[in-house]
């Protein structure tokens, strides 16, 4: 099973991501956390994407598609990926569906997460993620037993540098502006789906993964 969960910064993405890669053991991409990693660890690719995410706008696509490209090439990838924060642009999806032709590959699904404006600006600005193993928390809505503690690792959190309220800003702006026409791109193709992300993290998680075992029984 390939599929992508969509949806504005801040809808739930990689929440819902940790509990679907586990039921359904597919392999977590998450172009976000890979730039973050490279950010991390110095390399060229990462000093290059800071320049983009520090100031929320898109890191280019010839960039990303590279990297995904060479992601989903890997033979860990062939029991079913979660594509998360990719594609992100028309020109993205078009290059996935070539990338995912040539790995005898395809799509079986789109998953869109939506969330008003308001909201996506609360749980952005109250995020925090562990530094080791890229859990997510939020200060009220999610937040971890121990003040400041990974629950699974015991690792520590940290807000991220583009959660700031006007990065927030500017990265809501660009979802507009340069991801929201790729839904029409998908609901072509018979594959989106869209969920009502403003339920509580359990209830959002209870219909998306009803779609991923009707995907899973066919
Ligand atoms: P994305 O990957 O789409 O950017 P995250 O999964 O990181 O979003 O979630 C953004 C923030 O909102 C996190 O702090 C997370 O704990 C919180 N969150 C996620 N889903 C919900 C939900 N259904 N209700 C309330 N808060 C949520
Ligand atoms: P995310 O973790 O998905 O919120 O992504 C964090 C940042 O990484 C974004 O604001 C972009 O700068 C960059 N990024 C992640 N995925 C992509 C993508 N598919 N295309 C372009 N830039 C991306």
């Amino acid at each position: 099973m390939h599929v992508i969960i969509m949806g504005p910064p801040g809808a739930g993405k990689g929440t819902q991501a940790e509990r679907m890669t586990k039921d359904f053991a597919l392999l977590h991409i998450s172009t976000g956390e890979i730039f973050r990693n490279a950010v991390k660890e110095g390399t060229e690719m990462g000093k290059k994407a800071k320049e983009y995410m520090d100031k929320g706008l898109l890191v280019p696509d010839e960039i990303v598609v590279g990297i995904v490209k060479e992601r989903l090439s890997r033979p860990d990838c062939a029991g079913g990926v979660l594509l998360d924060g990719f594609p992100r642009t028309v020109e993205q999806a078009e290059a996935l569906d070539e990338v995912m032709q040539d790995l005898n590959m395809k799509i079986d699904a789109a998953i869109s997460v939506d969330v008003n404006e308001e909201e996506l600006i609360n749980r952005l600005t109250g995020r925090r993620v562990c530094r080791n193993c890229g859990a997510t928390y939020h200060l009220k809505f999610n937040p971890p037993k121990v003040r400041n503690i990974c629950d699974h690792c015991s690792g520590e959190l940290y807000q991220r540098s583009d959660d700031t309220i006007d990065t927030v800003k500017e990265r809501l702006a660009v979802y507009n502006k340069q991801t929201l026409p790729m839904i029409e791109y998908y609901q072509r193709k018979n594959l989106f789906v869209s969920v009502d992300g403003s339920q509580s993290i359990n209830q959002v998680y209870s219909v998306i993964s009803a779609h991923l075992q009707k995907i899973k029984e066919q």
